[in-house]
């Protein structure tokens, strides 16, 4: 039986040390880091993504703001927003919340931020950076991913480490991220052949496919740190019983409010594994401080203070 590696815990580690690092400069410098996050039409749980994050913002002294954009703007104009944002000296950081409405290249509207302010670290000009293993801004939830690795006791360094999912916000930084702290990866997709047996030759598996209670034991070598991504509002029940158990908090959450929060690794998985993160409670905190994180240090080197 393995053990849980709750996120909030390792996280809050983080946000303590970025509360201090933000009083400390305040005290000498009389500025405050900000983070201004776009967000573009009403999807509601980007409303409340970005939400959270300003609140994250609020509770370490860095100055959130949300600057929010009907779905029908059009590029140009998004264009000159971010344009105004990059050249604005009390925005350290600008986060585009994704995903962006229907009709907007999202590549290329990431492209317009200035790549020093790219606190999702995923600016062509920044991954470049990460492949290069030179310093710049890096994705958030992959940090947060070695953040709970490390916080599992576990270097990478010599790990078979196996990640399925290669989208340009988790799975291909992560491989980045891990090929630099030289573990071994194999990154899957949906067309990977025999997936269960390739995962389970990871002594870290992490699942960030977005399929809720996919990975199950089957998936799982024997110790395995198990690393949970994967996010997904399932509404329905008899699919959270099969997967998830009778887990009362969760079937309650559907009656209450239509869906409940659940990850791609079933529960049972901690019964093979070394470490198992669970989800909600596990990545997601962590992505947040990371961010919290970026922001303080894009401030730091626009100030050549790193
Ligand atoms: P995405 O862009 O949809 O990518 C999903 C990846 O999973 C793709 O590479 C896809 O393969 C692969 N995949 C899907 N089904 C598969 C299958 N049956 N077998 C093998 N591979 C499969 O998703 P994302 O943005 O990376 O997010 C992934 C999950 O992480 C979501 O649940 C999301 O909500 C969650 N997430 C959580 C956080 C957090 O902070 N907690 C942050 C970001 C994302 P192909 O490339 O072949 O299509």
């Amino acid at each position: 039986m393995g053990k849980w590696l709750e996120g909030k815990p390792v996280a809050g580690r983080i946000r303590e040390a970025v509360r201090e690092e933000v009083t400390r400069l305040l005290r000498e410098t009389g500025r405050i880091p900000g983070l201004t996050g776009v967000l573009v039409g009403d999807n509601p749980a980007s409303r409340s993504y970005l939400r959270m994050k300003e609140k994250a913002c609020e509770s370490l002294g860095l100055r959130g703001r949300i600057l929010a954009l009907p779905a029908d703007v059009s590029p140009e104009r998004l264009r000159a927003v971010v344009g105004e944002l990059n050249a604005d000296g009390e925005v350290d950081g600008i986060l585009i919340q994704l995903p962006l409405p229907k009709g907007f290249d999202t590549q290329e509207v990431i492209s317009w931020i200035d790549p020093g302010k790219d606190v999702d670290g995923i600016h062509p000009m920044n991954l470049g950076l990460l492949l290069q293993n030179e310093p710049g801004p890096r994705a958030c939830t992959p940090l947060g991913c070695l953040e709970l690795i490390a916080a599992a006791g576990v270097s990478v360094e010599g790990k078979d480490v196996v990640i399925i999912g290669r989208s340009l916000i988790v799975g291909k930084p992560l491989a980045a991220l891990i090929m630099n702290a030289n573990g071994t990866v194999t990154i899957c997709h949906s067309k990977t052949r025999n997936l269960n047996e390739v995962a389970a030759r990871a002594d870290i598996l992490v699942a960030a496919m977005g399929r809720p209670g996919f990975v199950g034991p089957e998936f799982v070598k024997e110790g395995a740190v198990v690393i949970d991504v994967g996010s997904n509002a399932v509404q329905d029940k008899a699919l959270v019983l099969r997967l998830f158990g009778e887990d009362a908090k969760r079937l309650k959450e559907i009656d209450d409010k239509g869906y409940t929060w659940v990850g791609d690794v079933r529960p049972e998985v901690i019964d093979k594994a070394g470490w198992l993160t669970p989800s909600p409670g596990g990545v997601g905190p962590l992505t947040i401080a990371m961010l919290m994180r970026n922001t303080l240090e894009a401030f730091q080197r626009r100030h050549h203070l790193i």
